[in-house]
């Protein structure tokens, strides 16, 4: 094994209330993943480190919380759902059991109540005809209904918060649309506080109150997300949104942000966006360029974009 320790991600500050939604967003490699799994210390260790921070709920810092407190919470007040709903659900064992043996390792029920239980899960997500799904093995379901079971799971003990990791990514764009809504009426009826990853700005825009925008395993830009979306601050957010191709707003140029994102064994000095930023001036590469905040918005550039 090697020596050489890299920051995957550093100085994330990020809250989410009640019934709030707040989307992280970014390119692949900007931290999103790594810092949804370090909320619940799910971080695979090693390789990955947790050197310091704090991640805080009801109060209680779940960092370096001992392994049973962290149990506890896993899968009951804090869920997550992931992309690949074949990689959560087990390919042997029949989707009714597996809610249910996701409900009993958190409640002492019987095992017809789970089952109950496990009938109303399914029904909640929208599963046609539930009570005969339920005994199916998760390769005779659909992508969608697979992931649908995901959110069943997810949702099993009623948590306070989702924390969802590009969980349309792979489904088509009229189930992405439904399982959307589905998590839209859900932390409408319940309250629930969803962290919702992505690199889609379409799908930030239909379900998120607030955006964080990641580069390098740094929070770039924050804030409401249709101010965002109508005047970004950042650069990086701007040509992120300048990416995104827009049905009936006649011809533009498609823009490609150019060059990738640096490799964390590689971060260049001060900005880490510079080498790529057009506005780029040397003080961009002298040193740390701290997020200043300003009402409800934050930013992490000396020179933001004049619209925000
Ligand atoms: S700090 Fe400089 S390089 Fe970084 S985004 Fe702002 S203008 Fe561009």
């Amino acid at each position: 094994m090697g020596t050489r320790v890299y920051r995957a991600v550093g100085g994330v500050s990020l809250s989410v209330r009640p019934g709030e939604c707040l989307g992280v967003i970014g390119e692949s490699g900007s931290g999103k993943s790594v810092t949804a799994l370090s909320v619940m210390g799910l971080v695979a260790s090693p390789p990955g480190v947790i050197t310091g921070g704090a991640v805080r709920f009801e109060g209680e810092d779940l960092i370096g919380a001992p392994y049973e407190t962290l149990r506890r919470r896993r899968g009951d007040r804090v869920a997550y759902i992931f992309q690949d709903p074949l990689a959560t659900l087990h390919p042997l064992y029949r989707i009714g059991d597996q809610l249910a043996e996701a409900i009993r390792a958190h409640h002492s029920i019987s095992a017809g109540e789970a089952r109950e239980r496990a009938i109303r899960l399914l029904n909640d997500v929208r599963i046609p005809n539930a009570g005969a799904r339920i005994d199916d093995y998760p390769h005779k379901l659909s992508g969608g209904m697979r992931q649908r079971v995901s959110i069943a799971m997810a949702l099993a003990n009623e948590p306070d918060v989702i924390i969802a990791d590009e969980p349309t990514t792979a489904l088509d764009v009229t189930v992405q649309a439904q399982i959307l809504a589905l998590l839209d009426d859900l932390r409408r009826d319940r309250g629930l506080a969803i962290i919702f990853i992505t690199h889609d700005f379409g799908v930030v825009a239909q379900l998120c109150d607030r955006i964080a925008v990641m580069y390098a395993g740094r929070i770039v830009e924050e804030g409401p997300t249709a101010a965002v979306l109508e005047a970004p601050a950042h650069p990086y957010t701007r040509r992120l949104i300048d990416c995104v191709p827009e049905l009936g707003q006649g011809k533009r140029r498609l823009e490609a942000i150019p060059g990738l994102p640096p490799m964390v064994d590689a971060l260049p000095e001060g900005c880490a966006f510079a080498p790529r930023c057009t506005k780029a001036v040397p003080d961009c590469a002298r040193g740390d360029i701290a997020l200043e905040r300003t009402g409800t918005r934050a930013v992490r550039c000396l020179m933001p974009e004049e619209s925000a």
